[in-house]
């Protein structure tokens, strides 16, 4: 069977600041952003299989990236652990979802992290090819498995 990609699109709202960045993006601010997913694999060739035809479910790769993407950073508020911890402290206290990451939160390390937690939850047989993170209409970052 031939190689076929799809791809689903998610929507979630995020804060983020830049540490030490030279610019506006140091303040707390957020993006409404877009998350497409892309997978590859061959589809399932298995009359009367209740999947037969699919590379996966649609269903199932919206439970997945809901489940460990998604819920994850909506509505959040996502940092770097360089800010200091007294500061972290204090926006723990007010933030429900807050997130310390061990890396500055641009869409092209936030790509690189959300690939890393997919791949670890795909089943055999179908890979992650892309993930593009939209952090505005004319801004996106991709990971590429061809490019890693
Ligand atoms: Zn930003």
């Amino acid at each position: 069977m031939p190689k076929i990609r799809v791809t689903k699109r998610f929507h979630f709202e995020m804060a983020h600041t830049l540490y030490e960045y030279d610019g506006l993006c140091r303040n707390i601010h957020g993006h409404s952003y877009i998350l497409e997913v892309t997978l590859i694999g061959e589809p399932l060739n298995k009359p009367k299989h209740p999947k037969d035809g699919m590379v996966m479910d649609f269903g199932l790769i919206k439970e997945l990236v809901k489940t460990q993407i998604v819920s994850r950073f909506d509505h959040a508020l996502i940092v770097n652990s360089l800010i200091p911890e007294k500061q972290q402290e204090l926006l723990k206290q007010t933030n429900e979802r807050f997130l310390v990451v061990d890396f500055q939160p641009t869409s092209e390390n936030m790509v690189i992290y959300i690939a890393e937690i997919i791949q670890q939850h795909l089943p055999s047989g179908v890979n992650l090819f892309s993930v593009r993170l939209y952090e505005t209409a004319t801004s996106f970052a991709e990971w590429f498995a061809s490019d890693n």
